[in-house]
């Protein structure tokens, strides 16, 4: 089969690889929709690999044993190896397990650990089943896309009476919109790249601010009759703007954070929570029950094509992490067949 591999410093490439074979409750996916993610700081970092991506949708075409699921059955494919057994893979919060497999000594091969990839492997139980009416493309939308915000925006319980402020307008900050709206809420958008401000204007932001303004708090104030946020969501992973989530939003108010950073958010216990109230969460995906409101997004959410910039040929890699990494797009979703 083939997949996509990031070759060297700002280059990428398709190689050669076995196809994988399924064991036990593990099902064979051909893959038609492979969305781009983080990957591209690797692309950009010169960190070669061929194991790339995480998130993907397509067609069941093999299984080990009989099971829950059945040969030519179109599936989203979920993230990660979980266990499966443990309180939270049962509970549907299989993200945060804490056994996951060893897919090598598991499966006797790397091979089917990546979504940049003609197949994959996944256990079964993590291979819900797409509705007829929803394309490959769109049903993807159920990973990242949507995901991490949707966890978010749903733990913190926003509503229509809701102004949502989300920094950073990248595939995953786009997303957070189109749910945000979903809602019915309001939404503030902190966003610099040109790209990314006009698509957060066309899904119907209220309003996008420059995060190299200085004066962000008092302008956020300014479009809440003076209160803040009633919750944010940062998507950023950016200190400075986690820390403008908890300074922008009112008392009592919630904030979220899904984008990953590996620098310290300085946090004070007395003027950051106990005299705010704020309730601080750390969000990622979504619990496993809440597919079908993700596929009732992506069925009926007027926005959702603006959520897909570009579909691409696998073959086309190069261009596609270049797109990326121009910050130019919002998902960008990879054809292995073409
Ligand atoms: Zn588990
Ligand atoms: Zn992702």
């Amino acid at each position: 089969m083939k997949k996509a591999a990031i070759l060297g410093e700002r280059r990428a490439g398709l190689v050669d690889a076995q196809e994988p074979r399924p064991v036990e409750d593990w099902a064979l996916v051909k893959v038609h929709a492979a969305p781009m993610c983080a990957e591209y700081k690797q692309f950009v970092a010169g960190q070669p690999t061929a194991f790339l991506g995480h998130e993907a949708a397509g067609e069941l075409v093999a299984v080990a044993q009989p099971g829950r699921v059945q040969v030519s059955d179109r599936v989203v494919v979920m993230p990660s190896y979980p266990c499966g057994w443990c309180a939270l893979c049962v509970s549907g919060d299989y993200i945060h397990c804490e056994h996951p497999y060893d897919f090598v000594a598991f499966t006797g091969s790397p091979e089917g650990s990546a979504t940049m990839a003609q197949y994959l492997l996944k256990p079964s139980w993590l291979l819900p089943r797409i509705p007829d009416d929803v394309s490959y493309e769109r049903a993807s939308l159920a990973c990242c896309a949507l995901g991490p915000s949707f966890n978010a925006l749903d733990a913190m319980g926003v509503s229509a009476h809701d102004t949502v402020l989300v920094t950073g307008a990248g595939p995953v900050g786009l997303g957070a919109v189109v749910n945000a709206r979903f809602r019915g809420a309001r939404v503030v958008v902190v966003e610099s790249a040109p790209w990314r401000v006009e698509r957060a204007r066309q899904m119907g932001a209220a309003a996008v601010l420059d995060p190299r303004d200085s004066d962000l708090v008092p302008q956020i104030k300014a479009l809440t009759g003076g209160l803040g946020a009633d919750a944010a969501l940062d998507t950023s992973g950016v200190v400075a703007a986690q820390r403008l989530c908890l300074n922008a939003t009112r008392r009592k108010g919630q904030v979220a954070l899904v984008g990953e950073c590996g620098n310290p958010l300085e946090i004070r216990a007395s003027p950051d929570f106990i005299r705010t109230g704020l309730t601080l969460r750390g969000c990622w995906h979504y619990n496993l029950a809440d597919f079908p409101k993700i596929m009732a997004v992506i069925q009926r959410s007027p926005l959702i094509d603006l959520l897909i910039s570009h579909v691409l040929p696998m073959s086309r890699i190069q261009e596609a992490f270049e797109l990326c990494a121009a910050q130019q797009t919002a998902k960008v979703i990879l054809n292995p067949w073409e």
